[in-house]
């Protein structure tokens, strides 16, 4: 059985590691222009299609029908080929939004939602929301409800981002400020990459419920490989593909005093694991084209902290790497959201009488106790779990191992 994804730009996409999942069928990309879509239909043997940007209204005139929510919403994201050849176009998106709904726990009735965004997801979200009860507003650039007049809507208690902005690669940007809105009980953003966006980092300090869009996209891919294989998936399936699928594209930060081990525990987990290894510090002397005792003595710690920061926020929008930071990465508060957007935080702690000195710049100006008394705060900050390096560097790797698969 052949299936596949068409859209104009699908080097990203996590669709065929989930159909891989679901079922026992071919999964092609499909990456096409708008012209040429005709001659994609016309020659291409396919059991079922899935439909992303920017096509889910453009191949709506080569289905033979629609179903009642594709209909009704005027956009397909699946495509299934009956025996007869007739082509009926799906709105899994639908049932994707209601599961991530249910699953983020929010009561929608009565309440006011905001979807940001009146693409084909943001009137699919609202459509939802609206069946539910809730008084859906659609916050779109050029509508009437738009960014400018957003005070009008600070009651709202959901507030669902539709758009790609903050979508990788373009981390760090949020498509609103969520200062004013006091109400708030939870905000989803439909976006996977990063797993965190801004919004959700914003959400998720003021202490609000949040989530990401990975539920949706495993959802919708559920609904439609139903379609494919005519057969029932259980919920279980979609939760065990979400545990995979979110350890799989989440980085291992290891943060540390220097000497703690980050770069060879590190080098060794990723060994392991089969996932890349990046060493900032390496990044970094890349970037001056000079060693880090060089940065130091010639340009001064504060440049070199400007330099560590201007690198964890490139290379830590990358997804399921291994990433070993210099000691000091915590004392700028930015950093702490680029390493969180996308990864576990594992703070390496070594005893510091087995700490080796030699060739680390800092310890020239402090002592290692002084050091340690001033991060130790900020490494508990940023740390999502801590791991005891009190044995050989193998022991902290299986420790690490198993602290993945219990939390
Ligand atoms: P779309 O049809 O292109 O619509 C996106 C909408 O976002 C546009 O219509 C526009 O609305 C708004 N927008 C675009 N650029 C913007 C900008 N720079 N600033 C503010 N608003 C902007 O795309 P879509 O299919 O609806 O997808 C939207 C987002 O949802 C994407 O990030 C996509 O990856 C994600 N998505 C996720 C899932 C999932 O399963 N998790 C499923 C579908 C979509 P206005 O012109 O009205 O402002």
């Amino acid at each position: 059985m052949i299936c596949g994804l068409l859209g104009e730009k699908l080097g990203h996409s996590y669709s065929p590691m989930i159909h891989s999942y679901f079922g026992d069928y071919e999964y092609n990309l499909y990456e096409r222009s708008a012209d040429q879509l005709a001659k994609f239909f016309a020659t291409t043997k396919f059991r079922g299609i899935n439909v992303t940007m920017p096509f889910k209204k453009a191949v709506i005139p080569y289905c033979t029908r629609l179903s009642a929510s594709a209909e009704k919403l005027g956009s397909v994201n699946t495509i299934v080929r009956q025996t007869n050849g007739d082509l009926v176009g799906h709105n899994t998106d639908y049932f994707g939004f209601l599961s991530m709904l249910k699953k983020s726990g929010f009561q929608a009735a009565g309440k006011k939602a905001l979807v940001l965004g009146s693409g084909g997801a943001g009137i699919t979200a609202a459509a939802v929301l609206d069946e539910l009860g809730a008084d859906a507003v659609i916050i779109s650039r050029s509508g009437d409800n738009n960014y400018q007049n957003l005070d009008k809507h600070h009651d709202a208690a959901l507030i669902v981002n539709a758009t790609p902005v903050g979508m990788y690669p373009n981390n760090g940007a949020s498509p609103i400020n969520l200062d004013p809105f006091l109400h708030l009980e939870c905000v989803l953003d439909l976006i996977y990459n990063p797993a965190r966006t801004k919004l959700l980092l914003d959400a998720e300090a003021r202490g609000i419920a949040c989530q990401n869009g990975l539920w949706m996209l495993i959802s919708q891919a559920r609904q439609a490989a139903e379609l494919f294989m005519g057969e029932p998936i259980g919920e279980q399936l979609v939760a065990d593909i979400y545990q995979k699928l979110s350890s799989q594209c989440e980085n291992m930060v290891l943060i540390g005093m220097p000497g703690a081990g980050k770069s060879t525990i590190g080098k060794l987990l990723a060994q392991k694991l089969n996932k890349p290894f990046i060493d900032t510090d390496a990044q970094i002397e890349a970037l001056a084209n000079k060693s880090i005792a060089e940065i130091f003595s010639q340009d001064g710690e504060e440049m070199f902290r400007a330099l560590e920061s201007q690198v964890l926020a490139d290379l830590c929008k990358c997804s399921g790497h291994v990433i070993a930071t210099g000691g000091g990465c915590i004392t700028k508060a930015e950093n702490f959201t680029y390493l969180h957007q996308n990864s576990k935080i594992y703070w390496l702690q070594r005893d510091s009488e087995k700490i080796p000195l030699e060739g680390r710049p800092l310890f020239k100006k402090y002592s290692i106790d002084e050091l340690y008394e001033a991060r130790f705060p900020l490494y508990r900050q940023f740390a999502d779990c801590v791991v005891l390096n009190d044995g050989t560097p193998e022991e902290a790797v299986e420790k690490i191992i198993s602290l993945e698969v219990t939390t």
